[in-house]
């Protein structure tokens, strides 16, 4: 997956073309920055790749979903509906917004099930957040369709899955807006980044302005813009914008590569009847960033996570005992409603989270293993890999 394995000479000239100039601000300084301009490059060139009419880069992914909420309008006592499979950084945005996370089943795409989105409805219900975890989409179109039918604003969360698309469309088109991140690990790194597109007019023009104190970036003039709203600063700076506009330029290697390593690693493990792999909503948008399977039970999928890392196989999360992607393993999260984690108590009434109770998706996560898919394997490494996995998966399971 990660962008930073092919970080080369581009990225480094894109940022020397900044430091020549000095101009580090992405606003004004016309005439000093000589015509580079590459925040608003990396924003032209995202909206027309994913085929939005607008996007903003700003500072992180987790600046992007706040960004969102407050454009969209989701706020203090709203709920947002949320997976408990994501990273942490989806529940901070909802919860620093005065929002109150609602956690829903998944299934086997691993992403929210929209078919259990009724259950956890209310009337203080305001948007649904579902994330496209591990490179590949959650089954959007019927999330859609629910949010349509309720009212309710739709906020995609494909921070994980630059590149992955939907029956042709790409993620983060399919509501009032969508985030990436551009963070060190994931497929396209900017260092620190992150980005919303949208379609709508309002919710660019609230974003833009929102994520610098309230600008409304009209004029030449800084000191002379007006401020239509409240707002902070999750500014980007030109230089995290020059590596983005680099590493923007090699998603298509990087798919290209990813999709033809995770496609030889999944045939060689299809040999093995007992092992079934996440459902793809659209196998042909995979970004292809993991290889995620399931094993027939939680002990067996324990012990193969074990015995992958110990043969050497990398790069293999067994998440439902990790600490950073799965509910069960947030103790901060749980002990939130004591007030012991977050630094400012916003919510009277949170729910105590040491309580949810999501039995489909501990049952799935239990027996899911994900492999993470390189993009410096060479050939070799490649097919030693494959023999590693098999020996490993040969112990374990029936052909
Ligand atoms: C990485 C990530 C984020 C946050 O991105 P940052 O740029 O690290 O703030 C949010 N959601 C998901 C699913 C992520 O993987």
């Amino acid at each position: 997956m990660p962008g930073f394995e092919i970080f080369g000479d581009e990225e480094r000239n894109s940022v020397l073309e900044v430091l020549e100039t000095g101009v580090l601000f992405r606003y004004g300084f016309d005439q000093a920055r000589k015509g580079r301009w590459k925040a608003k490059t990396f924003e032209a060139e995202l909206a027309k790749r994913t085929g939005a009419k607008h996007c903003l880069l700003c500072s992180s992914g987790t600046a992007a979903l706040s960004i969102a909420l407050a454009a969209c309008g989701a706020g203090a006592g709203d709920e947002v509906i949320v997976p408990p499979f994501t990273f942490i950084a989806t529940i901070e945005s909802v919860l620093n917004a005065g929002a109150v996370p609602v956690f829903s089943e998944i299934d086997e795409t691993l992403c929210l099930n929209p078919d259990r989105l009724e259950a956890v409805l209310t009337s203080r219900t305001k948007a649904v957040l579902p994330v496209h975890m591990c490179g590949a989409t959650a089954r959007i179109d019927e999330i859609r369709h629910f949010c349509e039918k309720k009212g309710l604003i739709l906020i995609e969360d494909a921070c994980q899955s630059l590149g992955a698309s939907f029956k042709g469309k790409a993620v983060g088109t399919f509501g009032q807006a969508g985030c990436f991140s551009f963070d060190a690990v994931k497929t396209v790194t900017c260092g620190e980044g992150g980005s919303i597109i949208t379609n709508d007019d309002a919710i660019y023009l609230k974003a833009d302005a929102y994520a610098d104190h309230g600008h409304d970036h009209k004029g030449n003039d800084r000191g002379l813009e007006g401020h239509a709203i409240l707002g902070a600063n999750f500014r980007i700076s030109e230089l995290n914008a020059a590596i983005g506009c680099a590493q923007l330029k090699k998603l298509d290697f990087m798919l290209e590569k990813q999709r033809r390593h995770k496609k030889v690693i999944r045939e060689a493990m299809s040999q093995f009847s007992e092992i079934a792999f996440r459902q793809l909503p659209d196998p042909e948008g995979d970004s292809a960033t993991f290889l995620s399977f399931f094993l027939p039970d939680e002990t067996k999928a324990r012990a193969v996570s074990k015995a992958l890392a110990a043969a050497g196989v990398d790069g293999c999360f067994y998440w439902y005992d990790n600490n950073w992607h799965y509910l069960r393993q947030w103790d901060h999260l749980k002990r939130f409603q004591a007030g012991a984690k977050l630094p400012i108590q916003m919510l009277d009434n949170c729910p105590d989270y040491s309580r949810t109770n999501l039995p489909q998706s501990d049952s799935i996560m239990g027996r899911t293993i994900s492999m993470q898919i390189k993009l410096a394997w060479t050939e070799q490494e490649l097919s030693q890999r494959i023999e590693k996995i098999r020996k490993v998966l040969g112990d374990f399971c029936h052909e």
